[in-house]
């Protein structure tokens, strides 16, 4: 099955308000559902962790992921999005960070952050060291 035969068929099972209309209702439904999914999955694999790691277990992640992959097609073609066209759009920015060695780190366009000097800028977490503010 490819992705745009998984997407025509997920639709006939689209029962929600304003399915398929690509209005912001829809499109909001189906991105609470795939935070939902997405929630269910990590708990069953922090169960994975905490309980006993068995086939019955890993079977109930599988559906999960399979939840998952539902609402990741439904919010795509509430977008109007073609699940096979994104499927391949993804897998090329994935290998152009990868080419540019950018698969790391976050944010969607990870550009290299420099300094004044060329140099990458290190960026610090926390609060300002007392003093170094120009103001003070
Ligand atoms: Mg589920």
């Amino acid at each position: 099955m490819d992705f745009n035969e998984y997407q025509r068929q997920a639709k006939t099972t689209a029962i929600y308000p304003e399915a398929t209309t690509g209005l912001l209702e829809a499109i909001t439904y189906c991105s609470l559902g795939l935070a939902g999914e997405a929630g269910e999955v990590c708990n069953k694999v922090k169960k994975l962790m905490r309980d006993e790691d068995t086939i019955s277990l890993r079977i109930k992640i599988m559906h999960e992921i399979g939840d998952v992959l539902w609402y990741t097609a439904m919010l795509a073609e509430e977008m109007g999005i073609n699940l096979d066209d994104l499927a391949e759009s993804n897998l090329k920015k994935l290998a152009e960070r990868k080419e540019q060695d950018k698969v790391k780190g976050e944010g969607d366009d990870r550009q290299e952050q420099q300094s004044s000097t060329g140099e990458p800028r290190k960026l610090r977490i926390g609060p300002k060291p007392v003093g170094h503010n120009k103001t003070n």
